[in-house]
């Protein structure tokens, strides 16, 4: 099923998108299905992930505004911590492959960390990624999003 709402939002976000190997069949048939209201926004990718998508687009003849980080492993995920970090990201799709174990584990959990950290909505699986990506919120200017606050907990 298509998913309509954020086609019709009015807001251009920045989308990253990252697919560990065993999970970008996956994040290739989401993007597949939500293409023409990926096409409205600007997609940040890991390389791999970035590249596959890319070309699933072109069959499609879907114009993507992409830009391609490095491969996971060799800093793609570092990239776009970076960018979480210096506010460049929206949302975030990450795909992970909780059954193997990755080379690049420090990596993944800095760019879950500063997500939380900088309170970057950030999806894991397809069902949140759909949830997000169908907000309503996005457009709604009275909605201030609150930010996550250190402090002890007084009982
Ligand atoms: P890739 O990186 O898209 O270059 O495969 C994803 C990752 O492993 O984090």
């Amino acid at each position: 099923m298509k998913l309509e709402n954020i086609k019709n939002m009015d807001k251009q976000l920045t989308i990253a998108l990252v697919a560990h190997d065993h999970r970008k069949a996956d994040m290739v048939d989401w993007a597949v299905v939500n293409a023409e209201m990926l096409s409205k926004h600007k997609l940040i990718c890991t390389g791999t992930t970035g590249g596959l998508i890319e070309k699933a687009m072109k069959e499609k003849g879907i114009d993507v505004d992409i830009t391609c980080m490095n491969s996971g492993p060799l800093g793609g995920d570092a990239e776009i911590a970076a960018l979480v970090v210096r506010k460049k990201i929206n949302l975030a799709v990450f795909l992970i492959d909780d059954l193997n174990p990755q080379p690049h584990e420090a990596d993944i959990q800095m760019l879950l960390r500063q997500c939380r950290i900088h309170n970057v909505p950030i999806a894991c699986n397809r069902y949140s990624a759909d949830l997000m990506i169908t907000s309503t919120l996005w457009d709604n200017d009275d909605y201030l999003p609150t930010e996550p606050r250190y402090i002890k907990f007084n009982r």
